[in-house]
């Protein structure tokens, strides 16, 4: 599903370039279920956004979906994105402007599907919030933006799914329910999930555990050793 090559990342700092990223290299499985974690500063968000094809790497290679994205065009990068992947980010990044259905039709309309409006209804039901439809996201809690967020993320029924922190902003009891979404669908579609967390029980529930500190990465074993 995804594999990285040697990939460093380099910032430009006034005159001075920082490498974030140094040197990064594995591999997800389809299916697999993965957590990548931390210290504030580390690269994890800068990982994810290369990961993701987002971004690009300064050098080195990633395999997406069994595409090269790293030698692509911002447009073929959209156009796979738009097809396989899906996003959760921390901040949930929801249109202020459209409802809780309009946000979760934006990928479908994007692709020109049909019943679009029917299929967004029938997923935010399945994330509990078939009684939001209609609010804008001012008018929903942090717990149920992120429920739109991730049935957003899960509209295209994405091969693999990058989140970036997808508890970060809630308590323990709106995050439970997400997390357990979140695996649910693993299970029953059998998407990829890499997750970026400062949340250790959570990252302890995925397959593999993932940790890096100042842009080098590293596995961490079922013993907890790396
Ligand atoms: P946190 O847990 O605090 O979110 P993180 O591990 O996700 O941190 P990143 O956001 O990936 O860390 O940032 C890693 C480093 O790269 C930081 O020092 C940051 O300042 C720097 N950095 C990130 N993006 C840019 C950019 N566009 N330009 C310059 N420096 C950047």
């Amino acid at each position: 599903a995804l594999a990285l090559n040697d990939v460093r990342k380099s910032f430009r700092s006034g005159g001075d370039a920082l490498e974030v990223l140094k040197g990064i290299s594995f591999t997800v499985r389809p299916g697999e279920t993965v957590s990548i974690i931390g210290p504030s500063g580390s690269g994890k968000t800068t990982l994810l956004g290369i990961c993701a094809g987002l971004d690009q790497p300064t050098t080195g290679t990633v395999t997406l979906c069994g595409e090269d994205v790293s030698h692509m065009g911002e447009d073929q990068r959209a156009a796979i994105r738009n097809e396989r992947v899906g996003f959760v980010f921390q901040n949930f990044q929801l249109i202020p402007t459209l409802t809780a259905l309009e946000n979760v039709m934006v990928p479908l309309e994007l692709r020109g599907e049909k019943n679009v409006r029917e299929r967004a209804r029938e997923l935010l039901g399945k994330v509990g919030l078939a009684d939001r439809v209609t609010h804008y996201p001012i008018q929903l809690s942090g717990g149920e933006q992120q429920r739109v967020a991730l049935a957003r993320a899960f509209v295209n029924e994405p091969d693999i799914l990058f989140a970036d922190e997808p508890t970060g902003n809630l308590d323990s009891d709106t995050s439970e329910p997400i997390v357990d979404l979140l695996f649910e669908l693993n299970r029953n579609l059998g998407t990829t999930l890499v997750l970026v967390t400062h949340d250790l029980e959570l990252a302890k529930t995925t397959d593999r555990l993932l940790k890096i500190d100042h842009g080098v990465l590293s596995e961490i074993n079922a013993s907890g050793h790396e």
